[in-house]
């Protein structure tokens, strides 16, 4: 029994079954209290990055090879970090109650007479009747749904598990862990009476991009399977329901699925376009090529804040600068008053959005997202002018070049930019050479530079063959990635990541 006021500091929580998007929001609420992560193999990175950066994180497999050798490890290893008063997390694939051991790892902390909390997941086979498209339960086919383990040998006769029961179950049955054992699995069912030409699937992935679904008679299941190439974690599934998945499969349907997509801006600005990718059904990768900083001497732009007075327009060219400028102007005691006379420009919809998030409203924005663009759009309006231009350390000099012709124009740089070290994400990099990524999305003719400059040789040979796509926001940064002697395949017609991400579902579906 849990004391009175005493809060549980271990959680065992359902990661869900791939997808990063079905873990549950209590799930996420521990992730991000949590100090110790102990997880699953197979769990996204983006569910481990819900913990905070300094929380230790730890893969089961780091406790030994041998997976029935494990679950002492893993429950002695909960306890030791609980009794060291961190709060842990057990992360686990799916939900922790169903198969995987996770009532024996919470019957462990209960003799422990530690306090523990359960979140549950989405179940591999819950997740999977969803992205697969097939109902599990449905009137006129299925009125009852058994979760089974393939674990066990059809044969053993100590299993706990009734064949002839199963083969006569009234409804869809659902094996986990099945893969190894499917043709004895399949076979006893059939010698039970379950009919060999029942329609049946195995799903590979499960809702992650890469899922793969075969469909055959249950008699046909294991040869498909095979003859397929399928490997765990995979799900059979069987009942008349797999034959409605032609009429609902809407997760395979949608225009990335399948497709591995690298995102190359720095982490903390890229979470948007990597949640549309996935919305797209395609898998985002991130792989920072720039790194932002605050400028090494502020001195400049102090300088233009305290004298914001003296400015009629300010110029922004990104959503960095807009950041970067506002956190200087509050550092400086000063507030949005400072810039109430100033006409605010800006160069595209992001850094609109930008300004729009301080209650700004831009005064001009240019047709088209770029540098030229603005230029040409403020030139009528600025003559005589005071103008202050927020921006970079480095970027293109043709804005000051241009307005200096018929206004007085003070640039500053606001951050400091510099190309970033590839990550050594071993995964990754291992992925890019071997030719797995389909698109690299290069949003800045900056980052498409320092991407391009440090890329292995092997992955520079898959992006000349067209395996890998370089797809670029504009035609400057198309220009650049041309520069390192690499084809551009797809080009945003609009400026903006939206655009990048319309170029590449039509290059998927061409
Ligand atoms: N606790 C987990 C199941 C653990 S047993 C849950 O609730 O889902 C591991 C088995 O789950 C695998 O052998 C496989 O049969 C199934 N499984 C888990 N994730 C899967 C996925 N993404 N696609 C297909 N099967 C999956």
């Amino acid at each position: 029994m849990q004391a009175a006021y005493e809060v549980s500091r271990v959680a065992l929580v359902g990661a869900g079954p791939g997808h990063p998007g079905l873990i549950t929001l209590r799930g996420i609420e521990c992730l991000q209290q949590a100090e110790f992560v102990l997880y699953d193999r197979l769990v996204s990175e983006r569910i481990l990055a819900y913990a905070p950066e300094t929380a230790e994180r730890k893969c089961v497999e780091e406790l030994g090879p041998c997976h029935a050798a494990r679950l002492p490890l893993i429950q002695q290893t909960l306890i030791d970090q609980a009794r060291q008063g961190r709060r842990v997390v057990r992360l686990k694939g799916g939900d922790p109650m169903i198969f995987g051991r996770g009532g024996e790892e919470a019957q462990a902390l209960c003799e422990a007479g530690l306090a523990f909390e359960i979140v549950p997941g989405v179940t591999a086979a819950l997740g999977i009747a969803s992205c697969a498209g097939f109902p599990l339960t449905h009137r006129q086919h299925a009125s009852a749904v058994a979760l089974v383990t393939g674990h066990e040998q059809p044969e053993k006769s100590d299993s706990l598990l009734d064949w002839s029961a199963l083969a006569r179950f009234p409804g869809t049955l659902v094996f986990y862990m099945g893969l190894a054992r499917l043709e004895q699995l399949v076979g006893s069912l059939i010698e039970q009476g379950k009919p060999a030409n029942t329609p049946a699937a195995v799903v590979e992935r499960g809702t992650t991009s890469r899922q793969r679904t075969l469909t055959a008679t249950l008699e046909q299941l294991p040869r498909t399977a095979m003859e397929a190439g399928v490997q765990a974690p995979a799900l059979i599934v069987i009942g008349s329901i797999v034959s409605l998945r032609e009429q609902m499969r809407w997760f395979e349907s949608r225009p990335l699925f399948g497709k591995r997509v690298l995102v190359t801006r720095p982490r903390d600005q890229c979470q948007d376009m990597v949640q549309r990718i996935e919305a797209l059904g395609g898998e985002a990768l991130v792989l920072p090529t720039v790194q932002i900083s605050p400028p090494n001497d502020w001195s400049l732009v102090d300088q233009a804040i305290r004298q914001l007075a003296n400015f009629d327009w300010v110029v922004f060219t990104s959503v960095n600068g807009v950041r970067y400028f506002f956190d200087r102007l509050r550092h400086l005691g000063r507030d949005l008053r400072a810039l109430g006379h100033c006409q605010l420009a800006v160069i595209g919809t992001a850094t609109a959005e930008a300004l729009r998030k301080f209650h700004l409203q831009p005064d001009l924005l240019p047709e088209q997202f770029n540098s030229e663009s603005l230029a040409a759009a403020l030139l009528p309006r600025v003559g005589g002018k005071r103008l202050l231009l927020a921006r970079a350390d480095r970027g293109l000099e043709l804005l000051r070049e241009e307005l200096s012709q018929v206004a007085s124009v003070t640039q500053v740089a606001v951050y400091s930019q510099h190309d970033a070290t590839l990550e050594s994400d071993h995964e990754l990099l291992l992925a890019m050479q071997q030719g797995e990524i389909d698109f690299i999305s290069l949003t800045s003719s900056n980052i498409a530079l320092a991407l391009l400059r440090q890329l292995p040789s092997e992955s520079r040979r898959w992006i000349e063959q067209g395996r890998t796509k370089l797809v670029s926001i504009s035609p400057r940064t198309s220009a650049a990635i041309r520069s390192t002697g690499l084809p551009v395949a797809g080009e945003a017609s609009e400026y903006t990541t939206e655009g990048v991400l319309k170029a590449m579902c039509e290059l998927a579906q061409a």
